[in-house]
């Protein structure tokens, strides 16, 4: 039994160990929760600097993030979660996000988000000296993806 492993098994060839990788491990995590962790095909994240799509096979690095939606595709289906802040590592066929926010559409309350959009835009306008601009801007983009993906029914 012990003999059939060894001599049976072959070894892996020149050519098996440089097969690329044809999926990709994709892990969402935040402070409070491993988000999602799927094997996947393609990911596009919402980097500082536009959307980012990831392939197997993609370069190592490292990306901040915005406030937007990663969608991912499995096969011919393609999902869609809000994410806000942080970054994403990519590493091999790995694929980490780690962000302040991480959301499936399903999860997303859109009347308590339509809420908290009528509050940023009322202290926006307000242009008082006590309001923190950019903590009202983080929750009206906040807000607006809220309602765009959880809005879909
Ligand atoms: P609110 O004022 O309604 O709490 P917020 O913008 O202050 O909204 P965040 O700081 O962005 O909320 O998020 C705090 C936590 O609440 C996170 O875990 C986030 O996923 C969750 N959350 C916030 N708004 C919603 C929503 N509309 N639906 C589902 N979860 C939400």
């Amino acid at each position: 039994m012990g003999s059939r492993i060894a001599s049976h098994s072959p070894l892996p060839t020149p050519h098996s160990l440089l097969t690329m990788a044809d999926k990709l491990n994709l892990e969402v995590i935040t402070p409070e929760k491993l988000a999602l962790r799927e094997q996947v095909d393609e990911v596009v994240v919402p980097g500082l600097g536009g959307e980012l799509g990831i392939l197997p096979d993609h370069t190592p690095l490292i990306s901040q993030l915005k406030t937007g939606v990663l969608s991912y595709r499995q096969g011919g289906e393609n999902k869609r979660m809000h994410v806000s802040g942080g970054f994403v590592e990519v590493a091999s066929d790995r694929v980490s996000v780690l962000s302040d926010v991480a959301e499936k559409p399903e999860e997303i309350d859109v009347e308590r988000a339509q809420r908290a959009l009528d509050r940023a835009e009322r202290r926006l306008a307000s242009r008082g000296d006590d309001i923190d601009f950019n903590r009202a801007e983080l929750k009206l983009q906040r807000a607006m993806i809220r309602i765009q993906l959880g809005g879909r029914g």
